[in-house]
């Protein structure tokens, strides 16, 4: 199995309300982008690391890469506007390998551990999806666009909370993609809803996470980043 893991590092990150980009923040000395990069570049089930980032940080992403010694690293590419894009300009860079193992990750997620790669990549061996997540343990409502009230509460039982890595065979996610972008109301936050969504015939494969594979969202998730870490 020939497997890449893609680091999804294209956000804003306005969420954080700071100027500098979320997975360029500093986490003990290092950047965030450094240790999600590292434990995919370290790990032995993985071939390549592909970071995708905008246009403005592809400079500074390659002269990250210059002063680490990882040695997987075969692309870095421009990625766009909404995270799909950035997802998509990975699925485009590597069309000519169909049966390639793409392990889609957050940069924002510097928590990732070596088993959680490890099972997804055990996963894939029966899926050509999986998804990692964790059960949910608040009640989650669905309310009106306006957030003012709510509509319904979902079966707390059947509801987990997606993280990443998200795996997919290339071909299987370039297909959900083709078709998704014929949808004029198509919209997407993560790639294994897409294929849920257009390729209803794949079983999308579940891979439990960890409460620790934190995305750092808001400036207030640094300190425990931090403390996790150490
Ligand atoms: O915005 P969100 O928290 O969902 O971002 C998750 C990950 O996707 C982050 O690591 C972010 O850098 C990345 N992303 C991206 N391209 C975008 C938006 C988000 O690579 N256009």
């Amino acid at each position: 199995m020939e497997t890449v893991a893609v680091i999804l590092a294209a956000g804003s990150g306005s969420r954080t309300g700071l100027s500098t980009p979320k997975q360029f923040l500093p986490l003990s000395g290092k950047t965030v982008l450094e240790h999600s990069v590292q434990t995919f570049n370290d790990h032995p089930g993985i071939d390549q690391v592909a970071i995708v980032t905008s246009t403005e940080f592809i400079e500074k992403v390659k002269d990250i890469v210059k002063r680490n010694d990882w040695t997987k690293i075969s692309a870095v590419l421009p990625g766009g506007k909404e995270r799909f894009d950035s997802s998509l300009a990975a699925v485009r860079h590597f069309s000519d390998n169909p049966e390639l193992v793409m392990l889609f990750h957050d940069a924002a997620r510097p928590l990732v551990s070596e088993q959680i790669i490890t099972d997804t990549l055990k996963a894939m061996e029966k899926f050509n999806a999986v998804d990692v997540a964790i059960p949910a343990v608040d009640t989650i409502v669905q309310c009106n666009p306006e957030g003012t009230h709510m509509e319904s509460i979902r079966d707390r039982s059947l509801l987990w909370r997606m993280q990443t890595p998200q795996g997919f065979r290339q071909k299987t996610i370039q297909e959900a993609y083709r078709i998704a972008l014929q949808d004029p109301d198509f919209k997407a936050t993560d790639d294994c809803g897409t294929v849920l969504r257009y390729l209803p015939q794949e079983k999308v494969g579940i891979v439990h996470g960890s409460e620790k594979n934190i995305k750092l969202t808001y400036a207030q998730d640094l300190p425990l980043l931090e403390f996790l870490l150490n």
